[in-house]
């Protein structure tokens, strides 16, 4: 260590200069006070050497000044002396010194003094190094503690505040150090105060941290508070103690109440549009049931030539209109994010017959080769899905093949691109040799209204819904669509599904010649007595002559009071429900009507022009036992009748 030497006895220096360097020391040696006192105040000396007597300041003034100075207390001081008057030694340490050394040396006795020296110093530095660590470690945990947003501080079980180590900062408009000693119950509101208290039961008895919210009228206004609280290490004598930190919470609670208010704004929005749809869906179809209704009873009489040539074009304007109708309600139900699908046992075969039976007419018309290519498993698998949706893609992309192909030949494949025991993913194409579509008109045909042709000359109709529908069904399906194409060559768009594979037996689905089930169910049920509950006068008129001319006697309800009613004087075979109808709904009436004696297993059918997927499982939980949706098509109403007829029979 750096030892500095007062001396000014040259031989005496030398002498303590030589042990001193023996020991290992570096030593600095000064032959005056002024000087020493000078070179201490230049350089740090860990022990410090003085001769009582010496020219100018003595020793123990040297002394003296080294302890008032920030870095004499880190000094060890020996003072050199040949007085032993009684009271010296005294005088030494009252000045500051730590012990003496006396004139003239014994060298044995002067090492021995110097070992005990050398071992002090060692001491103070360790221990003056620990102390600097924890004055250290004490200003940075300060430091953080103020820098904190929140407020620290320690409460006992009563909720008494002992210790504010709090920022500050104020809580509750009081300064922190005029908490401590009150209670929870002295600062905060009753509701509050038996939170904190719950709280800090809750975590004595459990020694788990607890967490709970605080809600406060401060001056700001009303604030939240998110309490953490925590068991100090138990200290019996001091009973059981928390470090409670508090954090305003207030942002983020406004935050979140704003959140949830758009939430609930965004919900009631989307259930308007809900609502809005599920009333057009009904305010659109009924009337066509009406039209379309009419059309098939004219149809039914009309013998002049031109007669039905004009109604087989009504009806197919009308059927046109439908579509139209049919992909508006399902555009709306994307947007409204509310298409969902159905999971049913289908064979793929009998998907593609039924796009044959609808396409091929067309094609023929315009005489384009009508070619596939199947992967030879495709057509027999059976699957578990949503046929219809399933279908409406394929009559979308076929349909828009014979649309926008002149010349040549629309032809459709299908390969299996994955086939393990669940399921299989399935990649279709529609591949045609029509008008193509340039590459910057690609991208934006799968979005909802967007047309190659957008001009007011276009050559096609079309309302640039069916790409947008078709993706999305996809999707829905975990596939994916798209196109390549070649303007004036033509285009092939294919798309992706995944479906599961349908473990059920193959079950056939029952078919009827066109027309055989007219004639089955009047041959079969002629007499048969059935309910219709419908309210509109045109539909009343449509679907009771459909129901007459196969044969059956029909009584008529003109809304849900009169059904009930009716079910209670009489006994029917079936009844068919229109679901929205004044003074008592088809859901309403169909809960009383089944509570009815005799009419627990009486087939009830939902006739409904809603949207929805879920207003069937509506008319499923009131009782119901099948649905037709509107506008009603002839033969599948007489097969849904037919089946749940016959089933009643067995
Ligand atoms: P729509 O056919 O009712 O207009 P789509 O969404 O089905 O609506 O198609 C959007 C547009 O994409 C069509 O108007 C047409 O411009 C283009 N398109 C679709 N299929 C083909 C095709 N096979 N060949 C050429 N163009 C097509």
């Amino acid at each position: 260590m750096d030892v500095l030497l007062v001396e000014d006895d040259p031989e005496m220096s030398a002498l303590l200069q030589a042990v001193l360097e023996s020991r290992g020391h570096t030593v600095t040696t000064v032959a005056d006070g002024e000087s020493g006192w000078a070179c201490y105040l230049s350089q740090h000396f860990p022990m410090v050497i003085l001769d009582w007597l010496l020219p100018g300041i003595d020793g123990l003034e040297v002394c003296r000044r080294i302890r008032c100075c920030p870095k004499g207390a880190s000094s060890l001081i020996l003072v050199i002396t040949v007085r032993t008057k009684p009271g010296d030694l005294g005088k030494v340490l009252a000045a500051g010194a730590d012990d003496y050394l006396a004139k003239p040396v014994d060298e044995p006795l002067l090492n021995i003094r110097l070992e005990i020296a050398e071992q002090r110093v060692k001491n103070l530095i360790s221990l003056q190094s620990h102390e600097s660590e924890a004055v250290e470690a004490k200003n940075r945990l300060s430091a953080t503690i103020d820098a904190l947003p929140d407020l620290l501080f320690e409460l006992d079980l009563d909720g008494r505040y002992l210790d504010y180590r709090s920022s500050r900062r104020e809580l509750l408009a009081a300064p922190a150090e005029a908490m401590i000693g009150k209670t929870v119950h002295d600062v905060l509101p009753p509701k509050a105060a038996n939170t904190v208290i719950s709280a800090l039961q809750e975590a004595h008895q459990t020694g788990r941290s607890q967490g709970s919210q605080i809600e406060l009228q401060v001056p700001q206004g009303q604030s939240w508070f998110e309490l953490s609280i925590a068991c100090k290490p138990d200290k019996a004598e001091l009973g059981p103690r928390f470090i409670v930190l508090s954090r305003d919470i207030t942002g983020r609670k406004k935050t979140e109440a704003a959140l949830a208010a758009a939430k609930q704004a965004a919900e009631a929005a989307s259930r308007a549009k809900s609502t809005f749809l599920a009333n057009m869906s009904h305010e659109l179809r009924t009337p066509m049931n009406g039209v379309m209704g009419m059309i098939d009873l004219a149809l039914r009489r009309a013998t002049d030539p031109q007669q039905i040539d004009w109604l087989n074009k009504s009806k197919g304007s009308a059927l046109r209109l439908l579509a139209v109708i049919n992909d508006i309600l399902d555009i709306s139900k994307i947007e409204a994010d509310r298409l969902t699908l159905e999971t049913i046992h289908f064979k793929f075969g009998e998907v593609l017959e039924n796009l044959f039976s609808l396409v091929s007419h067309k094609a023929a018309e315009k005489q384009l080769k009508l070619l596939v290519d199947l992967d030879p498993a495709v057509p027999h698998l059976t699957f578990l899905g949503d046929p219809l949706r399933l279908g409406q893609i394929l009559i979308n992309l076929t349909g828009n093949a014979l649309k926008f192909t002149d010349h040549g030949s629309i032809t459709l494949r299908a390969r299996l691109l994955e086939d393990n025991p669940e399921g299989v993913l399935l990649r279709i194409e529609v591949a045609d040799t029509g008008l193509g579509i340039a590459p910057e008109d690609q991208k934006r045909l799968f979005t909802a209204f967007e047309q190659a042709d957008d001009s007011m000359t276009r050559k096609y109709g079309g309302t640039g819904l069916g790409l947008a529908i078709s993706k999305r069904l996809v999707q829905l399906m975990g596939g994916e669509l798209g196109v390549n194409s070649t303007p004036g060559q033509g285009s092939t768009f294919w798309f992706t599904v995944r479906l599961m594979k349908s473990n059920e037996a193959d079950q056939p689905a029952p078919t009827f010649a066109q027309g055989s089930a007219e004639t089955r169910l009047r041959s079969e049920f002629a007499g048969t007595r059935i309910l219709l509950a419908e309210d509109e006068p045109i539909n009343q008129e449509v679907s009771r002559d459909l129901l007459e001319h196969a044969g059956l006697v029909v009584d008529l309800a003109e809304d849900g009071q009169q059904a009930l009613d009716l079910a209670k004087q009489n006994s029917y075979a079936l009844i068919l429900m229109d679901m929205q109808m004044p003074v008592m709904n088809g859901v309403d009436a169909t809960r009383a009507i089944r509570a009815l004696p005799g009419c627990a297993q009486t087939p009830i059918l939902a006739m409904t022009a809603n949207a929805y997927d879920e207003d069937r499982q509506v008319c499923i939980d009131a009782g119901m036992n099948d649905h037709i949706a509107k506008p009603v098509d002839p033969d599948k109403l007489y097969e849904t009748l037919i089946g749940w007829l016959e089933k009643r029979g067995d």
